[in-house]
Parts: structure tokens; sequence; C-alpha cells
């Protein structure tokens, strides 16, 4: 193979169990990566420990390696990077690309985004600051070529001076996600589209930092039924790990995925379904819209 190499990842936040919305994200990617003889990395993305039960990361990795999902490497968390996060934002900040805001969130309800005031300086210098980017310096729009969404061009100010550090201390998901991408030279990102709309942040930022911005791919969202999206709030069930009950899945996910297994493929071993699908990997038979899942049997 000549070309530089392709590098994909999973990056789950482990407030729990993976459902059937994760295993789509968790198996394109990886069909993507396989496909194309690359490297497939897993990092749990803990930054938010209160949000994240003891033992969740445990099963995330359980019901990967049970739809036969293995990564490359060892498995990353967050949690052990406060400091590149950290030098991440100390060159922001040397940048004039961020800066602290003593604002709470009450102070500017009536805004659709924070309007900018600490821009100069925290109002409150008192206060505990959290840290945000500044989405009024530079180039406003955003663009990139989505794999299955097509071109995107999006405004940055009318998404808002996002949060990169938060007030509590902890790292926000934005600065974490694109810090790690680099460090771990990731090439090509496909999830899910709820995340499309965070993308402008994670693209300004690459640029901000001078890190390479890597391919997207946003997934159609599995919704369920009545329409929402599922989701770990919305009681989503969690993945099986038994193998019967996961084979008729990942032939329902790769299903909805537009990939078209045989039928007679439905119970057969997970290896075989997956090995099936690596070579007919499509990723242009993705639908341009959301899907639903219907229940397997
Ligand atoms: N940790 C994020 C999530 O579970 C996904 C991060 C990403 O794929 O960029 O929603």
């Amino acid at each position: 193979e000549h070309g530089p190499a392709v590098v994909g990842r999973f990056a789950p936040t482990p407030s729990g169990p993976l459902h059937f919305g994760s295993l789509l994200a968790a198996l394109a990617s990886w069909l993507d990566v396989r496909s194309q003889g690359g490297r497939w990395l897993l990092r749990i993305e803990d930054i938010d420990p209160p949000r994240c039960p003891p033992g969740a990361s445990d099963t995330i990795i359980k019901q990967l390696d049970a739809f036969g999902l293995y990564h490359d490497g060892a498995v990353e968390y967050q949690h052990d990077h406060d400091s590149d996060y950290q030098m991440a934002l100390d060159a922001l900040v040397n940048a004039g690309m961020a800066y602290p805001c003593s604002c709470s969130r009450k102070e500017w309800q009536h805004f659709s985004v924070y309007p900018g005031w600490c821009r100069h300086g925290p109002l409150h210098p008192e206060r505990d600051v959290a840290w945000r980017l500044r989405t009024d310096i530079g180039d406003p729009d955003i663009c990139w070529q989505d794999r299955r969404m097509g071109h995107q061009r999006w405004s940055l100010p009318e998404l808002g001076d996002v949060v990169l550090k938060r007030r509590d201390g902890l790292w926000a998901y934005q600065l974490a996600v694109v810090a790690d991408d680099a460090r771990q030279g990731i090439t090509d990102i496909v999830r899910g589209a709820d995340l499309l709309d965070n993308t402008p942040w994670q693209v300004r930022l690459q640029q901000a930092l001078g890190y390479p911005t890597p391919r997207y791919l946003h997934l159609p969202l599995v919704v369920a039924a009545n329409g929402q999206k599922l989701s770990k709030q919305n009681m989503a069930p969690a993945l099986p790990l038994q193998d019967h009950a996961v084979r008729p899945l990942l032939h329902d996910a790769l299903t909805l995925l537009g990939q078209s297994p045989e039928q007679s493929m439905r119970h057969a071993p997970v290896s075989h379904q997956l090995s099936a699908a690596v070579n007919g990997w499509r990723p242009h038979f993705l639908t341009s819209h959301n899907v639903q899942q219907t229940t397997s049997s």
C-alpha cells in the first residue's frame, strides 16, 4: 500500500454501556479503517468522572469484543492526558485564541450563544473562571468536505465561544478530542451526525494549534420509532454480550449502514459477517437520511 496510513478511532464516553447507536459508529469506523488496511484505536473519553460510573469502560470493551470490533494498540483513557490538554490550552491562550470567562450561564440566559463579554478580561476577576475559544477572530466560516454529507460551511461566531475548560476545572470535550486526535495521528473520523455541529469548533482548534484536519464522515442518526435520537438518556437498551443475540444485531447494523448483507448471513459468526462487510464496504451506500432501528429477531 502507498500513501499515508489510515488511522481511525472509536471514542466512546463511558457514561453507560454501548447501545445500538454507538454500535453503528464503532462498526462504520472499524469497517472504514479495516477496508483500507489501517489502524483502529479505542479511546475512552472519561474526562467527566461524575458522568462515568465505575465499570462502564470495561463493559464497553467487552461489548466491542463481543461484536468482533478489535482495536489496535493499548486502550487510551482521557484521564491520563491532563497535561496534554493544558499544553493545548496554553498554546491557545498564547495565540490570543482562548480567554478566561467569569460569567455564569444565568447572566447570559437571554442570548442564544455566550456574547463574549469576558473577551478582554474577566468581568468578575474574583470568581472561578471557565476558558473559552474566541470565535470573533479569523475567518468566520469553517468549511470541510464531509464524506457523507458533502460540502459543509458553518459560521463559527453563530456557534459561539465554546468552553474549553470548565469552571469546575474539568476539561471540555472540544479541546480534549482535538488534542487526542492529533496526538494519536487520527486521519479519519467516522461518527454520528449528532456531532456535526461540533466539528466547526474542532476544525478551528486544529487550525489554531497547527494540527492537520482529519477527513470526516458523519453517519446517519439512529432514531427510535418516536423520531428521537437513540441515546442513553432515552433508555436505548445496552448491546448484548451473548453471541446468539449479537449475530442478528450485527446484521441489522450492517443493513442500516446501507451495506445490504446477505440475508443468509444473519446468524453467521461475527467474524464471517465482518470479513464479508470489510470486503464489501461502500461508504457511499450510507443513506442521506436518518435511519430507524427495526426490532431484531
Ligand atoms: N465521546 C463522544 C461521544 O461518545 C464522541 C467523540 C467523537 O467521536 O468525536 O459522543
